[in-house]
């Protein structure tokens, strides 16, 4: 960050600007809009400059710039085209640490002016740094097309609000969680919806009838999808960002975790495989707790939480505590990786099922039902499978699935770091073995990994990459 942002209380105070023309009329414009007052100097000072100027109770200079006009000046603004000028100015104003800006000049300028969103007051200040002010303006359009004008009423409304509510809810916490509630449900809505009034009665309700101590909290169990931030649901992301507490484990890629509410207690709940920092019931015993501390606690889990993700067990400790609660479903492992590998999971041609299946073993023995997983013509994706895939292929094969069918690993998909490996049932285990591919990872198995070397778009192919062999070369995917 070049520039920290900062907001400028400016009313009743003296901004020096000096030049005359249609720049010093913008600046002087954005300068009068905060309160301040501004005084102009230069030899032609345009009429409808001067106007707003001595309209907005400041002082019009006609004559040469000196520096002793930077004595009363909180601020100083350089608009002229005389580039020596623009440069006394600055160093005058450096010497006697005031903020100085020169128009269209970063090296001069000790702060910039961003490109301003106004539903005053709430304001938003967009910067490129001096970088690229065009790009700054075209952010701007971006947002005043999303933010409806309602927000300056809203603003102004929850000002009103604010002292009333400060000591009817002494916590800072319930504070919080009162104004979210207000500013996200049927308060705002009616505001945005022009009707005023009645948000105002809305709010005197919910606050009429606010339980200052006794407030219940909420568990958001919420699948983090599979890695890359940019699948995670709308929904999601609305409630990692207010919740108070975060308990996640490692499936959750760190750039998903990051997207949490900045201020909010993140404690990291799980290790891989049969490492768990803190065991199921843990878990399940913290989110009561917290809960019933009064807390937004969000269960982050990585994929979809009712996917091989025991958000199943979670919920129903929470039922028996009468802790409500809401779930928000999340991109699966196996849609993920399947389409950022290019391998669609059913196809007209060659698979029109598909089965999820885990791949873990219990006491080193598998119990799943193999004489159901060799019918052709349907994908099978193991999860949880990495470890065993040797045995995996092993059983298939046995079972009576042929040893030629078209078989796929794929690592930490849809990560910067994703990788495909291909194979057949016979190779898959010892293409491993040379290629190591990191957990987490998935097996798919079926005829649509084939598909795989025309429709990647995505991450890297071990196999044409890292140059490794087949073990069978006749039975290459
Ligand atoms: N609830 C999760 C699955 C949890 S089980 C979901 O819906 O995706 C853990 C297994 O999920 C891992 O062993 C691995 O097989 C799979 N997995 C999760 N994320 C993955 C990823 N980004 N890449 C590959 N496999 C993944």
């Amino acid at each position: 960050m070049d520039y920290l942002p900062l907001f400028f209380k400016l009313e009743n105070r003296i901004a020096l600007l000096v030049g005359g023309g249609q720049v010093a009329l913008r600046k002087a414009t954005l300068l009068t809009r905060a309160g301040a007052k501004v005084t102009v100097v230069a030899h032609v000072v345009e009429a409808e400059l001067a106007e707003l100027v001595e309209k907005n109770g400041g002082q019009v200079i006609i004559g040469e710039y000196h520096p002793a006009l930077l004595d009363d000046a909180n601020l100083v603004v350089a608009a002229t085209d005389d580039e020596q000028l623009n440069e006394r100015v600055h160093y005058d104003a450096v010497e006697r640490h005031l903020p100085v800006n020169v128009v269209d000049s970063p090296p001069l300028c000790t702060f910039i002016f961003p490109a301003i969103v106004d539903r005053s007051p709430i304001v938003i200040a967009i910067s490129s740094g001096g970088e690229s002010p065009v790009l700054a303006r075209l952010l701007r359009a971006k947002l005043e097309t999303w933010i409806p004008q309602g927000y300056s009423r809203l603003g102004k409304l929850v000002g009103r609000y604010r002292q009333q509510v400060k000591d009817s809810f002494p916590s800072v916490e319930r504070r919080r969680i009162f104004w979210e509630k207000i500013l996200q449900g049927q308060v705002a809505e009616k505001v945005f919806a022009g009707r005023d009034q009645d948000a105002d009665k809305l709010l005197q309700t919910a606050l009429d009838n606010a339980d200052p101590e006794h407030q219940v909290g909420e568990v958001y169990l919420v699948g983090g999808g599979p890695g890359d931030p940019e699948l995670l649901t709308f929904k999601a992301l609305r409630l990692m960002q207010q919740a108070d507490i975060v308990l996640h484990d490692q499936l959750v890629s760190p750039e998903v975790v990051d997207l949490c509410r900045r201020d909010a207690d993140r404690i990291f709940v799980g290790k891989r495989r049969d490492n768990h920092a803190v065991p199921q019931e843990g878990i399940n015993e913290l989110l009561v707790k917290y809960a019933k501390e009064g807390k937004r606690v969000l269960r982050l889990k990585g994929g979809d939480p009712f996917v091989f993700g025991r958000g199943g067990e979670e919920l129903e400790t929470l039922k028996q505590h009468n802790i409500p609660f809401q779930v928000v479903p999340g991109i699966t492992a196996a849609s993920a990786c399947s389409t950022y590998a290019g391998i669609p999971l059913t196809h007209r041609n060659y698979a029109q099922s598909v089965k999820l299946v885990t791949g873990q073993l219990k006491n080193r023995s598998s119990d799943l039902n193999f004489n159901e997983l060799i019918h052709p013509n349907q994908t099978i994706v193991f999860y949880m499978g990495l470890h065993t895939v040797g045995h995996l292929c092993e059983q298939l094969i046995a079972h009576g699935k042929p040893a030629e069918t078209p078989a796929a690993i794929v690592s930490r998909g849809t990560r910067p770091e994703q990788e495909v490996l291909t194979g057949t049932l016979e190779t898959l285990a010892e293409l491993q073995e040379q290629a190591q591919l990191a957990a987490p990872a998935l097996i798919i198995v079926g005829e649509v990994v084939n598909l795989h070397k025309d429709l990647a778009w995505f991450g890297e192919d071990v196999l044409q990459n890292h140059g490794l062999v087949l073990p069978d070369a006749g039975l290459s995917s």
